[in-house]
């Protein structure tokens, strides 16, 4: 229903705990985010308020005060993050269901808005594949179709790094059908979040040395007015200091420039 992605010089979780915050508006029956720490990645999730989710976080803080950066909340002091409030579609609101939905190997977290329609041919494909899922949810599928696609990638001898994440999506994308805004962020490409869209909102908002992505300019307003829309089946890449946007395909591609003039 919410969606916040960050890339840039600050720690992540705080800014898209507010960007979450923001968006409240839209209701919501869970929250989550992952945060990239050191070549580590950091999840927390659960069902109901975002408060639910920040007890959650300083409880992981007070357990292990020296977690990765020691952040008052508990996940580590990375500077890239997503975060994710669901309303949900498929599967029950509960902790499990939850995004981000992590990949079986702990790497690749994957939050998203919409309905993955051919969610439950994907979901035989992959299970008779041996994957195990742990969630009811359609999105649970693009977590391991990504997971899947960048370990093809890296076994081809893709080097990691931003290009292989938005690689990776792409491989994505050109499986899914229904309506999907999805973000992404893998361990081992720390400083990068991939973002994809049909039929389902996502903005970039630029910043000075660090970007945004959101379902909706009122995450990140506060940080910055200079923003991108995208358009129909394209993909965007941020790092703190680029945008990068192609199609499906990997075809350069631009989205609408505008800047946000209303008050906040
Ligand atoms: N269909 C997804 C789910 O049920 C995403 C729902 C949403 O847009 O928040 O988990």
């Amino acid at each position: 229903c919410g969606i916040v992605g960050y890339a840039g010089g600050r720690p992540a979780l705080g800014i898209v705990l507010d960007g979450l915050r923001r968006l409240e508006y839209r209701g919501y029956d869970s929250a989550g985010v992952a945060v990239v720490c050191d070549g580590e990645l950091l999840t927390e999730k659960k069902a109901g308020k975002l408060a639910n989710l920040e007890k959650v976080l300083s409880e992981r803080a007070a357990e292990d005060p020296a977690a990765c950066g020691a952040s008052p909340l508990g996940i580590g002091d990375g500077t890239t993050g997503i975060g994710h409030t669901r309303w949900a579609t498929h599967g029950g609101p509960t902790d499990r269901n939850a995004h981000p939905h992590v990949s079986p190997d702990g790497r690749v977290a994957v939050i998203h808005n919409g309905i993955i329609e051919n969610f439950a041919k994907l979901r035989t494909e992959l299970e008779e594949d041996g994957v195990e899922f742990t969630s009811d949810t359609d999105t649970e599928c693009a977590a391991h179709l990504l997971a899947k696609a960048l370990a093809e990638l890296r076994a081809a001898g893709q080097p990691d790094g931003p290009q292989l994440l938005a690689a990776g999506m792409r491989v994505v994308c050109q499986r899914l059908e229904g309506a999907f805004t999805l973000l992404a962020v893998d361990a081992g490409v720390p400083g990068a979040v991939v973002g994809a869209r049909r039929n389902s909102p996502l903005v970039v908002g630029r910043g000075d040395g660090e970007n945004y992505l959101a379902s909706d300019v009122a995450a990140f307003i506060e940080h910055t007015r200079d923003a991108v829309e995208l358009g129909q089946d394209q993909i965007v890449l941020i790092t703190a200091d680029t945008i990068e946007i192609t199609d499906f395909d990997g075809q350069p591609a631009s989205g609408k420039d505008f800047h946000i003039d209303w008050d906040s």
